[in-house]
């Protein structure tokens, strides 16, 4: 299984990710959690992206692209796998495609967080508060530029799926647990209407 999970900083992707990670046997590919590792490891790579990061920005479509095409060619991703973070905009949308085209790999669904900004403001006000800083990128200047970077390059990105058919939109409003059943539902549909394309 294949999967992409969009929304915005604070909706709560991380955690679902790995909730699906434990039920589906698939990997986790969080791009942000590359990126600081490559920033912990002090290669190029990092050095550059940290200071994009750390003002909320997004590091470079290619840089981006490159990183995922070598992560996606791994053989622990054979079995399927769930990007978090990643495409971040509709350029990097469409070099997935691409990517998975030459493979002859398909997405079976991307699957939307949705959150009201109002909530999103006051949890990531909280997290920036119970973190005190811990992340250089979660103070709220630069969660409140993540928002603003989020609604307009990232949020078409779903446009862009919905357009293929393959968006389901989920509330991130409730629980978490609310959220996991609510994706659960979602893939068990998907499942359903397309069997030919589970595996
Ligand atoms: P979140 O807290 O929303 O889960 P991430 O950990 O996914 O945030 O990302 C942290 C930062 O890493 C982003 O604000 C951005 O600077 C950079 N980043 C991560 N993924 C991408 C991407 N696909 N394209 C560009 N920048 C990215």
């Amino acid at each position: 299984m294949r999967l992409v999970l969009l929304g915005p900083p604070g909706a709560g992707k991380g955690t679902q990710a790995e909730r699906l990670v434990r039920q589906h046997g698939i990997v986790q590919l969080s791009t942000g959690d590359m990126l600081r590792a490559a920033t912990a490891a002090g290669t190029e790579v990092g050095k550059r992206a940290k200071t994009i990061m750390d003002r909320g920005d997004l590091v470079p479509d290619d840089v981006m692209v490159e990183i995922i095409a070598d992560r996606i060619s791994r053989p622990d991703a054979g079995r399927g796998f769930i990007l978090d973070g990643f495409p971040r905009t509709i350029a990097q949308a469409e070099a997935l495609d691409r990517l998975l085209d030459t493979k002859g790999l398909k997405l079976d669904r991307v699957i939307e967080i949705a959150v009201d900004e109002a909530m999103l403001k006051d949890r990531i006000e909280n997290r920036a508060r119970q973190t005190g800083g811990a992340r250089a990128d979660d103070t709220v200047a630069t969660l409140h530029n993540r928002i603003a970077v989020y609604r307009k390059q990232t949020a078409p990105v779903g446009d862009y799926y919905g357009r293929k058919g393959l968006l389901s939109t989920v509330s991130g409003m409730g629980t978490m647990d609310e959220v996991t059943a609510a994706i659960g539902g979602v893939l068990r549909t998907a499942a359903g209407a397309a069997p030919e394309a589970a595996n």
